[in-house]
């Protein structure tokens, strides 16, 4: 074996390599920052290499590719879109709701130019942030007046500290939810100032529990919804309707967290249990929040309606401007709660509701399409068709599984566990399940567009 400092001798300079042909090709298509930190990364693994003994090839051409790819690492975003085949349909971790094109199309031209963002164009003097979006939310939702935020979290926050700062919020103990990512009512409720008075039991609240609480220091009463469990069997719960009768005897405000804001009624999709924000307000429920990534289908926000005396309310309150919704998110909030007007529309063409209500027939053909061009490794896999079930996701709709169809692929050279890492590694990036030691491409969540770059990711994932 070679001495150790002979082969660390053998490795060239940063400067010798910058100055080679490579380097000179580099830094025409690469920021020189970039080029450097390639190289010296390279080289320092090799290095590294030698000294615990080994001896890496380090010949020019391979140096070269070694630092191409770590270029190439560089300078690509590390917030990538990825092939969401888990059929989830609102998944948080792959970014919840994607945007239909004529959102796109509205956060494009917003970004691109000025806009009347906070200017009241007929007056030519300063406006709103607000009003832009105000008058399409009340004609769609029947409240009196709307105001949006960042997101669903911060809609709450700002009910409460708006309205019970100091004071006791009366909630069901069965509702004292936790969504994921680290939202949970009795969290929330703490960072606002509030006071949790929790009420009833885990399956049972009665009227008379929420009446019993009451008291001089009472600020709201509160109605989660259970967005991603259920409670079963021997249960009781106050509806918001019955929850209106003690608020307006008592003068207590009403909340209504909705969690996901459905504004199409499902059921003719089979799909029950998510009540349909127009239906919320009908109850003269005095505050409602609702998130604007999850079944609506938009961007990442979250909307307060109600009566206008509490939303002008909640608009004096300092906290607005921490929590404020930015144009790009208010432009594609605009276009999505646009698409509503025409209720056909909007299913087909709000991805989150195209995907939750597609028709199975559809499902399966676009799954017997990727199915037909994944034939090439039939050789190397077990490739079929299969039903399954898809799920919704985004904390909504916990007990529904909606049937669909995947394409299951069971590897014979590989672990299934190994194809699971290459398609998730590979580019684009695919994320897939896997059951019963087969691995699953369920249809329902792959868009069209999607097919080819998928397929070509499955076929290298086998090679
Ligand atoms: C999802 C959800 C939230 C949080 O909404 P984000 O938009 O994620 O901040 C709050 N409450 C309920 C009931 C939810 O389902």
């Amino acid at each position: 074996m070679r001495e150790k400092w002979e082969l660390l001798s053998n490795i060239p300079s940063v400067d010798e390599l910058l100055k080679s042909p490579y380097g000179l090709k580099w830094l025409e298509s690469h920021p020189r920052k970039s080029v450097l930190k390639a190289v010296r990364t390279v080289l320092d693994r090799k290095r590294k290499e030698i000294l615990n003994g080994l001896e890496p090839d380090h010949s020019r051409d391979i140096l070269a590719k070694e630092i191409e790819e770590a270029l190439r690492h560089l300078s690509s975003y590390k917030l990538k879109p990825v092939i969401n085949a888990t059929g989830v349909v609102i998944h948080t971790n792959l970014g919840r709701s994607i945007l239909s094109d004529k959102a796109i199309e509205h956060v494009v031209t917003t970004a691109q130019s000025y806009s009347n963002l906070e200017y009241e164009i007929a007056a030519g003097k300063r406006g709103k942030r607000y009003s832009n979006i105000k008058d399409i939310i009340r004609e769609l939702t029947g409240a009196e007046d709307a105001v949006v935020v960042n997101n669903n979290a911060a809609a709450v926050l700002i009910c409460l500290d708006t309205f019970a700062k100091g004071r006791e919020v009366i909630v069901s103990r069965g509702e004292l939810v936790e969504i994921g990512g680290s939202f949970r009512i009795p969290e929330v409720m703490k960072a606002s100032g509030a006071i949790l008075r929790e009420v009833g039991t885990t399956n049972k609240t009665h009227l008379h529990d929420y009446e019993n609480a009451l008291c001089g220091n009472t600020a709201l009463l509160l109605k989660v919804h259970q967005s991603n469990y259920r409670v079963i069997g021997f249960t009781e719960e106050v509806t918001t309707e019955k929850l209106m009768n003690i608020g307006r005897e008592y003068k207590i405000p009403v909340v209504a967290d909705l969690g996901s804001g459905c504004m199409i009624d499902l059921k003719r999709f089979g799909v029950h249990g998510e009540p349909a924000v127009q239906e919320v307000v009908k109850t003269g429920a005095d505050i409602i929040t609702f998130s604007g990534d999850k079944l609506l289908g938009g961007p990442q926000a979250g909307i307060i309606i109600g009566k206008e005396k509490f939303i002008q309310k909640i608009q004096k309150n300092p906290l607005l401007r921490a929590l404020r919704i930015d144009k790009m998110t208010l432009a594609s909030l605009e276009a999505t709660f646009m698409q509503y007007l025409d209720e056909e529309k909007a299913l087909s063409e709000i991805p989150t509701l195209r995907m939750m209500t597609e028709p199975l027939e559809a499902i399966k053909k676009r799954a017997k399409k990727i199915f037909r061009i994944l034939k090439d490794i039939s050789g190397k896999a077990d490739i079929s068709v299969v039903p399954d079930e898809s799920q919704a996701g985004g904390g909504s709709l916990p007990e529904i599984n909606f049937p669909t169809f995947a394409v299951s692929i069971k590897p014979s050279n590989i672990a299934v566990n190994e194809l699971e890492k290459r398609l998730r590694l590979g580019e684009p990036a695919v994320i897939a399940r896997i059951k019963d030691n087969t691995l699953l491409i369920d249809a329902r969540t792959v868009q069209e567009r999607e097919i080819k770059g998928l397929v070509s990711c499955v076929i290298k994932a086998f090679e």
